[in-house]
């Protein structure tokens, strides 16, 4: 009569609110390293999060450069770009 099944629930140890709220510092490697490895944990198994998580080190990484990769150029073609999508017209229409 051991019904092991019940420990094998697994509770998240941080929510996706939580994760929202620290994730910049997170990055930032501003919380405690026992805190970060949950965090991690997290990411890991939350595709939502995870997703948050890569963009901003994605845009992190592109601000912490000092040489400027991207040019602004770039960056209002894609702007243009996205804005057109959001319009729901077909480029070449
Ligand atoms: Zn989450």
């Amino acid at each position: 009569m051991i019904h092991r099944r019940w420990f094998r629930r697994r509770k998240p140890q941080v929510d996706c609110r939580e994760v929202g709220r620290v994730l910049q510092s997170y990055l930032d490697d501003n919380v405690e390293p026992g805190f970060a490895g949950k965090i991690a944990a997290h990411l890991d198994e939350c595709k939502k999060c995870g997703l948050e998580a890569s963009t901003y080190t994605e845009i992190k990484r592109s601000l912490g450069e000092r040489r400027p990769k991207v040019d602004g150029e770039a960056i209002e073609r894609l702007r243009s770009f996205g804005s057109k999508l959001t319009d729901g017209r077909t480029p070449g229409q």
